[in-house]
């Protein structure tokens, strides 16, 4: 058993307080590891990893009474998404139905509706990975216990990553929302004791390199307030979210795409986002990819140099059938059929799908 302390926040100002105390005894010479606060917000996946023992701390800071919940529509067309917000309302939020389709298909695909209610939007961005070594405590695990190592890079590797992973951990990110923020170019607004800042999506979420411990560069006296996202109108129309998995419902991606294209009057594309999922350890957009589609024609000749572009460096890991080299060719026919799905116009999200 662990005990632990949990205590309601009564406002932002008491939340950080406890974060910062906490990080300044982490710092000190006798800090214990598990005298770590951690702050609850849906629970959905905090409270799984402290079940096994693989977060411990001894205070949960309940921060679901802080007013962090909105949805907003700005009038510039631009959007503020409230981490307290959950994921449902933020998918089902007529605003973002409209105006960021890919961002509702994106979250609709993820969990189950029972868990989408309860998930907010700052906690599915900090989801640790669902990489199976990291969660059996009998193997080694870096991203578990730095310096261990890492048996997943020659193991069943069907999961995991095939770009920008290194020889210290080889763990995918698994959101789904992820995936479309890190396309739509989102900025996360965070704050502690020492006042706010903004963190760009794309240095949001870490490679492994030699820290897979680290998933994020939020401090750990850091709370996330908001995420924006800039506006962008123009992709509405020709957006979608293709998520490849082992069953159609409830599962994470083996490889998932977010696409988006702007098409000028002239039928060509004017600006693309692009970015997959379950291919790494963090949402992986690729700008280059992007920049090869402006100004081609929307075919799947373009489409498949893109894909190309994207997979250039990808390496599969694992032996046999625990390979995951399936995922290179699988996620190259995703990225093209993506991006053909979205050249035709976005599919309605009629909010009826379940998983
Ligand atoms: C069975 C199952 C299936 C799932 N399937 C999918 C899937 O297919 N796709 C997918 O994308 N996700 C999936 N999920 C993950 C789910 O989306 C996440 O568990 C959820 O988004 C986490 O949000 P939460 O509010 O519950 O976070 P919590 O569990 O409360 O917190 C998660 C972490 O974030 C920190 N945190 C939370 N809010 C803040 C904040 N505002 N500032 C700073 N730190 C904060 C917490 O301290 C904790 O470390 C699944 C989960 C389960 C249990």
């Amino acid at each position: 058993m662990n005990p632990f302390a949990y205590s309601k926040a009564a406002n932002a100002p008491a939340a950080l307080a406890q974060l910062a105390a906490v990080a300044g005894r982490a710092s000190a010479a006798d800090a214990d590891p598990g005298a770590e606060a951690k702050l609850l917000a849906g629970g959905t996946n905090l409270l799984d990893l402290m079940k096994v023992n693989l977060v411990r701390c001894h205070r949960l800071v309940d921060i679901n009474g802080l007013p962090l919940d909105a949805i907003e529509a700005l009038p510039d067309g631009g959007f503020r998404l409230g981490a307290l917000a959950r994921n449902a309302d933020t998918a089902y939020h007529p605003a973002v139905r409209e105006g960021l389709p890919l961002l509702s298909s994106a979250i609709l695909a993820g969990a189950s509706p029972q868990i989408r209610n309860m998930a907010t939007n700052g906690g599915n961005l900090l989801q640790r990975t669902r990489c199976h070594y990291f969660y059996d405590a009998l193997t080694p695990c870096n991203k578990r216990e730095p310096g261990t190592g890492c048996p997943a890079r020659e193991g069943l590797a069907r999961q995991h990553a095939i770009l920008g992973s290194s020889e210290h951990c080889v763990a995918v990110h698994p959101s789904d929302m992820c995936v479309a923020l890190a396309a739509l170019g989102a900025v996360v607004r965070v704050r502690s004791t020492r006042g706010a800042r903004d963190i760009a999506f794309a240095d949001f979420h870490r490679l492994p390199e030699d820290r897979p411990e680290q998933d994020t560069t939020l401090a750990p006296d850091e709370l996330i307030e908001h995420i924006a996202i800039a506006p962008l109108r123009q992709y509405a129309a020709h957006s979608v979210y293709l998520k490849l998995r082992e069953r159609q419902s409830y599962a994470f991606a083996l490889v998932s795409v977010a696409a988006a294209l702007d098409l000028g009057p002239d039928g060509r594309i004017r600006g693309a986002r692009l970015a997959l999922g379950g291919v790494a350890h963090k949402p992986w957009r690729d700008i280059g990819a992007e920049a090869l589609l402006q100004g081609q024609p929307p075919q799947t000749a373009v489409f498949e140099r893109a894909a190309e572009a994207v997979l250039q460096g990808a390496v599969p890991r694992g032996r046999g059938v625990g390979s995951n080299a399936f995922k290179i060719p699988m996620a190259r026919r995703a990225i093209v059929r993506a991006l053909q799905t979205a050249a035709r116009g976005t599919v309605p999200n009629t909010g009826r799908n379940l998983a």
